[in-house]
């Protein structure tokens, strides 16, 4: 049905969740396109003096790490660890990689308090493409 899926992926708490890709084996055009995509979030500058110099640079490695094993499960998947706000940073790349599909989970891995979490809201309610949303 699609031929480029974009999968954003949060590392807050929890990261095992291997649901959006099961939904994007059951959507995906034989050949289409897949990209893991975590944003890093922008750190404020009187919180990066606490911390360990080196400490975002070994994050970033550490997720990329995990996402490439993830996308290795599927063919034509690449991993993108990107720095920025999550929700505009998202839909910057869906429309700027023409991106057709996002799929998207409600939630951040651990937190359930609200209908929509706020980076699915933006992206829900902004994309120019489809958005399928994970409960
Ligand atoms: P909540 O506000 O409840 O924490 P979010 O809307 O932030 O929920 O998260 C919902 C989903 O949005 C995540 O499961 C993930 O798919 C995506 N997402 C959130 N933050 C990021 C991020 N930094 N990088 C990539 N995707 C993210």
């Amino acid at each position: 049905m699609y031929k480029n899926i974009l999968v954003p992926v949060a590392y807050d708490h929890d990261h095992s969740d291997l649901q959006p890709l099961e939904v994007v084996r059951l959507l995906a055009d034989a050949g289409a396109r897949v990209t893991l995509l975590h944003v890093m979030d922008e750190v404020p500058n009187y919180a990066i003096s606490y911390m360990p110099e080196d400490f975002r640079i070994k994050a970033r490695e550490a997720i990329y790490r995990d996402l490439e094993a993830r996308a290795s499960a599927i063919p034509g998947c690449e991993a993108r660890v990107i720095d920025g706000t999550p929700g505009s940073t998202i839909l910057d790349f869906a429309g700027e990689h023409g991106v057709d599909l996002i799929v998207i989970a409600s939630h951040r891995p651990g937190m359930r308090d609200y209908f929509l979490g706020s980076t699915a809201a933006r992206v829900v309610r902004h994309a120019d493409c489809a958005v399928h949303v994970l409960r």
